[in-house]
């Protein structure tokens, strides 16, 4: 049994959500104790239960700690079966980061998948949407596998209430590849999604764009989505490149202005575009598990952050692989390889 300590490195959700992909894919059970340790509400939260329920349910896994708030798990898995699948949060708990830990064993399973998800679709600290469409999914499709994602309805942090639906089409192995530089930039657009707020707030988030980046007018929207689907605000960047695509968000929340919304995006944004890895710091360490899967490869980022080497941690725990992260002001450089 692999003994996983949850305060290490970063300390987050991420080392049980990669635990648990990890697990099903390699059926190598494992016992993860002080999770998340490095929050300021430690333990299992209902979107960690749902991703422990998600995974247990598609690989019939034996479990034990799987209750709120507890900081031990026992995760015994079974075979992965693919089918259809839904599962609920219950809350505005963000759905991807529950897909993040169901969709790797999916990705090489032995027949299709198609898992409908309930709950926060656009959450701080957490992929949005958008990002998995445009920046996360294209790299996978590269390795071999196939997903889409259908948004049925947006739900914004605190109210939550979106669903989605994930098709994954596996390959039989997913091919290595390398993604070393990310080539000009041949199109590029900013959104700022609006949902039962004012309009103004968007468009002075698009002001915000014009005054600290190049874009045309063509390339700027201000998009409202149904009351219903909010209250919710958030501004998305995206680059598409030659090699990869990078998708930026600021989210909005009460009591932080627009300006300042725009401005975490923004920042994102100049971050990457100052330096000359090929993806931003959240691609870099959600395309490690992948890539391991995979058996080999190689990409550059603009930052290595203490997820992706706590991820590299924990991948290394499951799998024979070396992973080398050789940090560079500019692009720092991650290769994987077979032991
Ligand atoms: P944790 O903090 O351990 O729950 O992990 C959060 C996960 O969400 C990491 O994989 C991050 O890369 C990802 N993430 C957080 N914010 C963003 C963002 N703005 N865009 C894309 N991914 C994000």
């Amino acid at each position: 049994m692999i003994t996983i300590d949850g305060s290490m490195g970063e300390g987050g959700g991420q080392i049980l959500r990669s635990a648990l992909a990890l697990s099903m894919l390699t059926q190598q059970p494992f016992r993860i104790d002080n999770i998340r340790a490095g929050r300021t509400t430690p333990g299992l939260m209902r979107q960690h239960l749902t991703a422990v329920y998600a995974a247990r349910t598609i690989c019939h896994a034996d479990t034990e700690g799987e209750s709120i708030g507890s900081t031990t798990l026992v995760f015994k898995p079974k075979k992965v079966t693919p089918g259809k699948y839904a599962f609920a949060i219950g809350s505005a708990g963000s759905t991807t980061l529950v897909l993040q830990a169901i969709l790797p064993a999916l990705l090489t399973a032995d027949g299709d998948t198609e898992v409908t998800l309930e709950g926060g679709t656009h959450n701080p600290f957490a992929p949005p949407i958008d990002f998995l469409r445009r920046a996360y999914i294209p790299q996978i499709a590269r390795m071999g596998s196939t997903i889409s994602i259908d948004l049925d309805r947006a739900g914004f942090f605190p109210s939550g209430g979106g669903r989605f639906v994930v098709r994954v089409t596996p390959a039989k192995r997913l091919s290595p590849f390398q993604l070393l530089e990310r080539g000009p930039i041949h199109a590029k657009r900013a959104v700022a999604v609006i949902s039962a707020l004012p309009r103004d707030i968007g468009e002075r988030e698009i002001k915000r764009v014009i005054k600290r980046l190049t874009f045309e007018a063509s390339e700027l929207e201000v998009l409202s989505l149904p009351a219903d689907q909010g209250p919710g605000n958030l501004l998305m960047l995206q680059y598409d490149c030659q090699h990869c695509s990078e998708v930026f968000v600021g989210f909005g929340m009460k009591g932080v202005n627009a300006e300042a919304v725009a401005d975490s995006a923004i920042d994102h944004a100049r971050h990457w575009l100052a330096g000359s890895g090929a993806v931003g710091p959240f691609l870099a360490d959600q395309l490690l598990l992948p890539m391991a899967l995979a058996g080999g490869g190689s990409f550059t980022t603009t930052q290595v952050t203490e997820h992706t080497r706590t991820n590299a941690k924990v991948i290394a725990m499951f799998l024979p692989l070396n992973i080398r992260i050789d940090e560079q002001a500019q692009a720092s450089r991650i290769d994987i390889d077979m032991q």
